[in-house]
């Protein structure tokens, strides 16, 4: 069996595309302009990369946006200050805090401090409770990504067995609730779960989200499941390409770690899975592209949210 490849991006941007309708009919409608805020603090390369992709992306849809930067030293009181005021204007719609902050800064005291219905990364616990309980809400951004690969590529969610790997509170957990919204049987995974070959093999989705390159082998995997890799992690090593990329990838893969000292690899065996599943997500490629699109829809739900527009 040779997978189906779920591209992430023909998905990533349609929905962007959707967006942008969405964001021209508020203006010409309600004139109403969504306004996106992030806060970065500190010199997080990283960090800087995504804030600027963010950005960008919300220019190139109509979103108007915002990027409140502050040095390192910036004391937490300042913060919350800061995340207060963007609460009280109403040309803000959507504030996000990037995350890791420095050390010094409490960030569950900050991302607390946000208004939930200006929440659009979803981490807020009254977004977080809001879909425990089955009510609408701003989700987090990456597993509602993943709903959407599913849903748009005619993947069946009703009634099957999603099993998840990992039970973070940005990732797994969530991402739990919305299959669970969607009627799929849901098993959580994690690093105290005992013979988790036998539990993975069970999915007929299997959500890999661990933050370790090439994890979830041949053998976790159900012959003919969806396999949907949520890991972004970097490879360096290239001893490790024959057993990690198939012959018609490694080359490219090789090449990579010459260049730029790294190729990227999901928490999935990428060689492995394509043998085994129907379908599967690359890395890169693949979830990691919807995530900012998601980020985008987000921003207009909060827009429309809050001023009760349906
Ligand atoms: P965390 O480190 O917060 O969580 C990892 C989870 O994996 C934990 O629940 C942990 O279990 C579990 N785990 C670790 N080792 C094992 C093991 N040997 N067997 C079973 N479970 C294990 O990571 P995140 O959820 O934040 O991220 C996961 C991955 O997704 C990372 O690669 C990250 O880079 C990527 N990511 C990608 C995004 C995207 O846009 N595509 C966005 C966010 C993350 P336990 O709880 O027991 O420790």
């Amino acid at each position: 069996m040779s997978a189906r490849i779920l591209q992430g991006k023909p998905l990533a941007e349609s929905i962007k595309a959707e967006v942008r309708e969405e964001v021209e009919r508020l203006s010409l409608t309600g004139n109403v302009v969504p306004g996106l805020t992030v806060v970065r603090v500190g010199e997080d390369p990283a960090s800087a990369v995504y804030v600027g992709s963010k950005v960008k992306t919300s220019e190139e849809l109509g979103i108007r946006s915002e990027h409140a930067h502050f040095p390192d030293h910036t004391s937490e009181e300042d913060l919350l200050a800061v995340v207060r005021n963007l609460n009280e204007r109403d040309d803000v719609d959507g504030i996000l805090v990037q995350l890791p902050l420095p050390k010094h800064i409490d960030s569950v005291r900050l991302l607390e401090a946000i208004d939930p219905q200006k929440d659009v990364d979803g981490f807020h616990p009254i977004n977080v409770g809001r879909l425990s309980l089955g009510q609408d809400a701003l989700f987090p951004c990456t597993p509602a990504g993943v709903i959407e690969i599913l849903k748009r590529s005619d993947i069946p969610i009703a009634g099957k067995h999603a099993v998840i790997v990992g039970r973070s509170n940005i990732v797994g957990k969530p991402m739990a609730m919305l299959l669970l919204r969607e009627n799929a049987t849901v098993t959580i995974c994690h690093s105290r779960t005992a013979d988790l070959p036998t539990v993975t093999r069970q999915g007929d989705i299997l959500v890999a989200a661990i933050g370790r390159a090439g994890f979830i082998r041949g053998d976790h995997i159900r012959e003919g499941a969806t396999v949907i890799d949520v890991g972004i992690n970097n490879v360096s090593d290239k001893d490790l390409a024959p057993e990690l990329f198939s012959p018609d990838d490694i080359e490219k893969r090789l090449a990579a770690i010459e260049k730029r000292g790294f190729t990227l690899v999901g928490d999935v065996n990428p060689k492995e899975a394509v043998e085994r599943a129907a379908a599967f997500t690359p890395v890169p490629g693949g979830v990691g592209l919807l995530t900012v699109a998601m980020l985008m829809k987000n921003t207009v739900k909060a827009a429309k949210m809050r001023r009760g527009i349906k």
